[in-house]
């Protein structure tokens, strides 16, 4: 084990929207900070090629705090035009380039351990070396978090994959493919396997699919939209019904509100569905809505699925496009002990101001805030919420000598976290 003297004062866990979108904002408030990880994987590895996303423009820049590197200055630096969707391509290609402006020196290697100590926090990378660091931002995304019903637990992955899988569906080109979900993932995966030449069949719990109407400024003049513009900002296109997304926009708003009422908005905002532009690429492909498949059974090399109606499918795959189901326990970079020291709800951190969980120092952000914010810190457009506020409530620790809340504890209670939350 390689240990290296330096120490730093933030270290950023993850280099997605969120991880990045602090990190230039910490760096803009001379706060020390390092950020590790590959920058944008899990859209580069874990989405499928062919694929557009679900925001609109308007709602898929990473927030940088001086307002200069939004995806449009991006497009129009590289000549590039317009597209509505956006396709993944240049989603993927404008975060890689607010990395190389905000945060050239990002580290790309992965965090392999992390653990309490009496100075904040010991992270190991994957390479071996170690260093300090006073506090710990995790921006590790939803990538342990894919759901698999348990009743295809035991089926190899050549007979049953989930979206997060596949970074290219063209393999399953001439196959038979049953695809299980009506959520964004599912319907547009199902549209690019027609697309690619396989036979494919959505399966689908709901009665009925939903698909998100494009409404969000439709039959308003752009003078009308310019007037509107601060009062618009909420994404309509992502977050469900208009009084819905304008409920959930103000992540502060919603800590406060009763957890019936965080429930049901969740529910509507996050409930599966498609983008309103899907919907053509879809209509010749079979939809079987209000079923879902009881049980899989391989014949040869193929799967039979035994559906809730009674029915039967042989096919050659079957895709999940059963979401993510956050528990953060299943991180498995975070120290058992330390982990455990984190008090959850649901599986959910919970968090105070700052995106601090119960564990002084040790921050969320990303889809693990939403149990506490809401839905908004599930897409790229609560970056610049996020990345805002944490910065804000750091950069007010730091000027008042907190390097990290571990620093300012009695000394009883140091050793306290050190035995708690260490290895
Ligand atoms: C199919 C699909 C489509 C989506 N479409 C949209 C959309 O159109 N618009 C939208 O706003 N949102 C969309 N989302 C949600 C999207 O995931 C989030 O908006 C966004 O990726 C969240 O950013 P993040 O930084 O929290 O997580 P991520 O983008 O997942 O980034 C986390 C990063 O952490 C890194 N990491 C993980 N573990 C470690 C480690 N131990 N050490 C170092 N690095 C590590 C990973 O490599 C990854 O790059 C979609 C999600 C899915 C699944």
């Amino acid at each position: 084990m390689r240990q290296n003297a330096a120490s730093c004062h933030v270290a950023i866990v993850g280099a997605g929207p969120y991880g990045l979108a602090a990190a230039a904002h910490l760096r803009a408030q001379n706060v020390e900070t390092r950020i590790f990880g590959e920058p944008m994987e899990f859209w580069k590895r874990h989405m499928p090629r062919g694929m557009f996303l679900r925001s609109g423009a308007h709602a898929s820049s990473l927030a940088d705090p001086h307002n200069r590197l939004g995806l449009d200055r991006y497009r129009s630096l590289h000549g590039i035009p317009p597209a509505k969707p956006v396709p993944i391509e240049h989603f993927v290609g404008y975060g890689e380039w607010f990395q190389q402006q905000a945060v050239p020196d990002l580290d790309r290697r992965a965090v392999a351990h992390l653990a309490a100590n009496s100075h904040g926090f010991r992270v190991r990378l994957a390479d071996g070396e170690e260093f300090h660091a006073g506090r710990v931002v995790v921006a590790t995304g939803i990538s342990p978090f894919a759901h698999r019903p348990p009743q295809f637990a035991d089926l190899p992955a050549s007979l049953v994959s989930h979206s997060f899988d596949h970074a290219d569906l063209r393999g399953f080109a001439g196959q038979r493919v049953a695809v299980l979900g009506a959520g964004q993932s599912a319907l547009e995966s199902a549209a690019l396997l027609h697309e690619a030449g396989t036979d494919v069949e959505v399966i689908a719990r709901a009665p009925a699919t939903y698909m998100i109407p494009d409404v969000a400024y439709s039959g308003l003049s752009r003078s009308v939209r310019h007037l509107l513009s601060p009062l618009a900002r909420p994404p309509f296109d992502i977050m469900g019904p208009r009084f819905v997304s304008w409920l959930i926009a103000w992540p502060r708003l919603f800590r406060h509100i009763p957890r019936p009422l965080q429930n049901f908005l969740t529910a509507r905002a996050v409930r599966p569905a498609g983008a309103s532009w899907l919907a053509p690429r879809l209509t010749p492909i079979p939809i079987t809505a209000g079923r879902t498949i009881l049980g899989a059974k391989p014949v040869g090399s193929r799967l039979r699925l035994q559906l809730t109606d009674g029915s039967k499918r042989i096919v050659d795959h079957l895709l999940l496009g059963t979401g993510y189901r956050v528990d953060i326990s299943r991180y498995s970079f975070l120290a058992p002990a330390l982990g455990q020291a984190v008090r959850t709800r649901e599986g959910y951190p919970e968090l105070a101001v700052g995106f601090e969980s119960s564990v002084p120092g040790l921050h969320f952000v990303g889809t693990p805030a939403a149990g506490t914010f809401g839905p908004v810190c599930r897409f790229v457009v609560g970056t610049s919420y996020v990345a805002r506020e944490l910065t804000r409530h750091i950069s007010t620790r730091s000027r008042n000598g907190h390097t990290s809340s571990h620093r300012t504890a009695k000394p009883e209670s140091r050793a306290t976290l050190n035995a708690s939350y260490g290895d």
